[in-house]
């Protein structure tokens, strides 16, 4: 048995996910920054995130990429999330996140913010890879070990 999303939820993960595909937020690269490169070729997005990090703050952050609207909405989104936060802070939410995108998911949504509407996904299971993506080239980018990651 999948666990429906609630209508209200899902009605504002479809205008949540067609406006951050419209209108991404920090589309741009970053000269000088740290980057990785993340392929989905399943779906065939590709995502590059670019990490400017002040200390151990992510001070600025962006992507470039092509790929479907989940994937771009959930770069532009995870950009807005981790502007400003700690390394760790970053890397507990994509846990958090991966966590929300689980079929064991529900609950996990609190504190979330905006990026809860992602539970969406989980109707979707072949559209996980798609929104976790841009979150997988973070990781590279971070820790700089891999600079080109693949969901496959
Ligand atoms: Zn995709």
């Amino acid at each position: 048995m999948s666990d429906p999303v609630a209508p209200d939820l899902r009605a504002l993960y479809e205008e949540t996910i067609l406006d951050h595909n419209r209108r991404p937020r920090n589309f741009r690269r970053i000269e000088g920054a740290l980057s990785a490169e993340g392929h989905n070729p399943l779906c065939g997005d590709r995502v590059t995130v670019y990490v400017l990090l002040d200390g151990d703050r992510i001070a600025d952050v962006a992507f470039e990429g092509s790929g479907c609207a989940i994937s771009k909405a959930s770069a532009s989104m995870m950009t807005e999330a981790i502007h400003g936060r700690s390394r760790a802070e970053a890397e507990a939410l994509l846990g958090r996140f991966r966590g929300l995108l689980s079929p064991e998911g529900p609950g996990a949504a609190e504190g979330m913010g905006k990026l809860a509407v992602f539970a969406g996904v989980r109707d979707f299971p072949a559209r996980v890879k798609c929104a976790v993506l841009a979150w997988h080239a973070l990781t590279a980018a971070l820790t700089g070990a891999n600079p080109a990651v693949s969901t496959e």
